[in-house]
């Protein structure tokens, strides 16, 4: 099987959003549901000094991604554990309408540092497809070294696809679902340099 191992953190300006108790846990179970179907599993490092409490980052202001997300980043160097586990930083983005981005590795806010892709979600909103992180990931898999030299496909046309357009909550239809992972995300995913195999 493959296993995506995701290091968590948060801002010490997110923790106490009314949805820091509830976005993070229904992002991760979403991404285990829907990848568990493919023998993909989601796995998180330890980060913080107790088992199972993510790093808080000393980072009181929000995440800014023209401005600060490479400077957040750069904290999380500290508590990384070894290996190709994702950084995964929950906090609040001061672009407000941004559920969460996935950034690569020669993104100019990361100021030349050569860091994995890396992913920022936003706790100021909550997904009612709760498919936010999964979709980020989908990005840092093409962004990732196994897709070097290849384009970024484009977001599906398909709304129910968890990689369409990044704000489906957005559509009016309300009997929408985003439920439908295609085959092409998930081969990315599986050789992505996040993922391990595991026999
Ligand atoms: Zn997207």
């Amino acid at each position: 099987m493959n296993v995506i191992t995701i290091a968590p953190f948060y801002t010490a300006s997110g923790v106490n959003h009314p949805n820091t108790p509830r976005t993070p846990q229904a992002y991760i179970n979403k991404t285990r549901e829907m990848l568990k179907a493919h023998n993909i599993a989601i796995e998180l490092a330890e980060t913080g000094d107790f088992a199972g409490v993510p790093c808080m980052l000393e980072w009181n202001q929000s995440i800014d991604l023209d401005k600060n997300v490479g400077d957040i980043r750069a904290l999380c160097e500290p508590s990384l554990p070894f290996g190709n586990a994702i950084p995964v930083i929950f906090g609040i983005i001061y672009q407000a309408e941004v559920y969460g981005a996935a950034i690569p590795t020669d993104y100019a806010g990361n100021g030349g540092k050569r860091w994995p892709p890396y992913i920022v979600i936003n706790l100021q909103l909550q997904s009612r497809f709760n498919a936010v992180l999964l979709h980020e990931l989908i990005h840092a898999a093409y962004f990732s070294k196994a897709y070097l030299g290849k384009p970024m496909p484009d977001h599906d046309a398909n709304p129910t696809s968890i990689f369409a357009a990044c704000a489906p909550d957005k559509n009016s239809d309300r009997s929408l679902t985003q439920n439908f992972l295609p085959a092409l995300h998930v081969a990315a995913l599986r050789s992505a340099a996040f993922a391990t195999f595991r026999a």
